[in-house]
This record gives structure tokens, C-alpha cells and sequence, in this order.
């Protein structure tokens, strides 16, 4: 049996809730996952970033 905390996003309130944060009724997330799609959207951006560049110099 795993148990699964997760972090509040608005409070960054540790809960076992998984469903929205028992003191702020904000949205919770799987702290991990979490960080691991930030750093996905960053890598993400980053790419479109570039591309816009690459458009730019081309038009
Ligand atoms: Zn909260």
C-alpha cells in the first residue's frame, strides 16, 4: 500500500487529500509529478521560443 501526499497549490500546505486542500480549498498536486511537468513546460516553451525565432529570421 503506497500513500500519496500531495502539496496544496495555492498554500503549499502538505495534504493527504487528493481532491483540494482541506484549509484553503485550493487545488492539490503530487509535489513530484508536479515539479516534473514545470520543468516539462519549461523545456516546452523553451522550444517554442526558439522556434518563433527560427520563424522570424526566415519570414
Ligand atoms: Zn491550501
Amino acid at each position: 500500500m503506497t500513500k500519496s501526499i500531495f502539496k496544496c497549490i495555492e498554500c503549499s500546505k502538505y495534504t493527504l487529500n487528493t481532491e483540494k486542500c482541506p484549509s484553503c480549498g485550493g487545488q492539490v498536486v503530487s509535489p513530484r509529478p508536479a515539479k516534473f511537468s514545470i520543468e516539462k513546460e519549461e523545456k516546452y516553451s523553451s522550444y517554442r521560443r526558439q522556434l518563433l525565432k527560427n520563424n522570424l529570421k526566415t519570414s
